[in-house]
Parts: structure tokens; C-alpha cells; sequence
């Protein structure tokens, strides 16, 4: 994974809030979000947002459940955790999730100073960290957060998403 210099307002070092040893951790939290996810017909993935070594907000897709485009994990946890500190700017914290952050979301990242972000899978298909933009890496946005991929767990995040698809092909048949 590429490392370079942060620019814009100072922040804290990114390995201060969660270094490499704690990926497995919080990542299996941002999991555990995106398995309650499913409970409510929603797409499984899961956020957490971590700083000073604790997860300040954790949350899961509520797109279905809340009939809201925007309520990706990744979205609801930034805001909880911007509620939870009595601040938008997040350059003190980190946010895991399960799968590569969409370009909402990857913007989200960047407008609330998110120092690092991790995720369990890429998203071939829409996401903007590495796979069809590469928005956090833009020379043109203000901050630029750190990111990486943490893929021990990546078989577990494509088996939860799997198995949500398979089940609701079996549930609603005639969507075919
Ligand atoms: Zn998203």
C-alpha cells in the first residue's frame, strides 16, 4: 500500500489510533455490525469507527430498514461518532469497514478529516478507494486519509455477502 504525507490541518499520526495488531479486532466488530445488518433485509456490511485504541460508534447498513440511499454504514457511524465527541472532524479517528467504501462514502471519509481507513474486500464494482476511483489518493481533496486493506478477514466478509444474495434470490424468486 502506497504511504505519503497528510496535508491540510494537522492531525494525530494514524498509528497512533489503530496500527496493523488491531485490524483483526476491529474488524471483526465492523462484521459483527454487518451480520446485524441482514437481520433487517440489509445489504451485510458494517462499520466501526475506532480512536484512541476504542470504537466510539459502530454501525450497519440501514439502507432498507430506514428506505434512505444514504444510510450506508460507513455514513451512520461518521455521524454517530461526530455526535458521540461533540465535533465534525474526525483526524483523531479511524474507520473499519467490511467492504471498500463507495464515493459517497470515501467522500465522507475525507470531509470529516478521517485520518485512517481499512477495509475487509474491495468492491469491484463501485469502490472509490482503489477499484473504480481512487478518491482518498486525489490531489485534488483537501485531506487525505490513509487507508489500507486488511484482507485476513476478506473471506468472511465475501461469505456474509454471498450468503445474504443467495438467501434472497431463494426469498424473492421472481426477481430473476
Ligand atoms: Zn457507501
Amino acid at each position: 500500500m502506497r504511504d505519503r504525507p497528510h496535508s491540510g490541518a494537522p492531525f494525530a499520526d494514524a498509528a497512533s489510533i489503530a496500527g496493523p495488531s488491531d485490524d483483526d479486532r476491529f474488524m471483526r466488530e465492523a462484521l459483527a455490525e454487518g451480520r446485524r445488518a441482514a437481520d433487517h433485509g440489509d445489504v451485510p456490511i458494517g462499520a466501526a469507527i475506532v480512536r484512541d485504541g476504542s470504537i466510539v460508534a459502530r454501525a450497519g447498513n440501514r439502507r432498507e430498514v430506514d428506505a434512505d440511499p444514504t444510510a450506508h454504514a460507513e455514513i451512520i457511524a461518521i455521524r454517530d461518532a461526530a455526535r458521540a465527541l461533540g465535533r465534525w472532524r474526525l483526524s483523531d479517528c479511524a474507520l473499519y469497514v467490511t467492504v471498500e467504501p463507495c464515493a459517497m462514502c470515501a467522500g465522507a471519509a475525507v470531509l470529516a478529516r478521517i485520518a485512517l481507513v481499512v477495509f475487509g474486500a474491495p468492491d469491484e464494482k463501485a469502490g472509490a478507494v482503489r477499484s473504480v476511483a481512487e478518491l482518498l489518493d486525489a490531489s485534488w481533496m483537501n485531506h487525505r486519509p490513509r487507508w489500507r486493506l486488511y484482507p485476513q478477514l476478506r473471506d468472511e466478509v465475501e461469505r456474509l455477502l454471498s450468503d445474504f444474495f443467495v438467501m434472497q434470490r431463494k426469498s424473492r424468486p421472481e426477481a430473476d
